[in-house]
């Protein structure tokens, strides 16, 4: 069986509201609703598992109840980062969970497909998704140009990312230990020197950060007028 987890306990500091980005709207329903429907079409998926802030967590099971959004197992109190709320989510995955898919609640243009292809790409292990680097990258310190990075070999990574419940169990728990923060959860995993695989990311998987991205999202999902 496959469950999700998805990390929603940010406060949004870069957003500049104050609401946290996840709970402002894109179209009729918040952020984390879209995005938990997209997750839940993914054929394989048994049930998610959401980290929310502390003092959201009663009114987020509230909302999620009457919009009826489907396969949501438990709605949880996040931590101070992302992956203290990941770490608390996981807490709650059911121990017959063979794979663990970790998806933020900002990315709400991915597709069911895409989540099931990286759940197949981490069959006995992990993997991630994300896209190669198309542009010229360059280090830059104070306003300068510090250097030019080759961007040979370079992918930004998105989420969904998928490990069997297992391994993503020991790579916090060694994390952890080690006092080390991550961005993403596949860092985790490579710091245990397992292999993570890399498939082809979708183009539209916004992840929603600043109010920029946020008027994006919103052109892209407001219905078109007929001509
Ligand atoms: O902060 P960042 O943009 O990396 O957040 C990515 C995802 O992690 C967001 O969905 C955010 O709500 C979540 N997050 C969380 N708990 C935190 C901070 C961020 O679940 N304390």
């Amino acid at each position: 069986m496959t469950y999700a987890i998805v990390p929603a306990g940010g406060l949004g500091a870069r957003m500049g509201t104050r609401r946290p980005k996840q709970y402002l709207r894109l179209g009729r329903a918040p952020i984390l609703v879209a995005t938990l429907r997209a997750l839940g079409r993914a054929r394989g998926l048994a049930g998610i598992v959401v980290a929310v802030p502390e003092a959201r967590v009663i009114a987020t099971r509230r909302l999620l109840r009457r919009l009826r959004v489907a396969k949501i197992l438990d709605v949880v109190a996040g931590g101070a980062d992302r992956q203290e709320s990941v770490w608390r989510a996981l807490q709650r995955v059911p121990e017959s969970a063979d794979r663990v898919v970790v998806h933020d609640a900002v990315r709400p243009f991915i597709s069911g497909a895409l989540v099931d292809r990286v759940v197949a790409a981490a069959k006995g292990g992990a993997a991630t998704c994300g896209l190669p680097v198309r542009e010229t990258v360059k280090r830059v310190t104070d306003g300068a140009v510090e250097a030019t990075v080759p961007r040979q070999g370079l992918w930004l990574t998105q989420t969904p990312q998928a490990f069997t419940r297992a391994l993503l169990w020991e790579a916090h728990e060694k994390a952890r230990r080690d006092g080390f923060e991550g961005t993403d959860d596949a860092v985790l995993v490579e710091r245990l020197g397992v292999t993570v695989a890399m498939v082809r990311g979708l183009g539209q998987n916004l992840k929603i950060t600043t109010p920029e991205d946020l008027r994006t999202a919103r052109a892209w999902a407001a219905p078109r007028r007929p001509r």
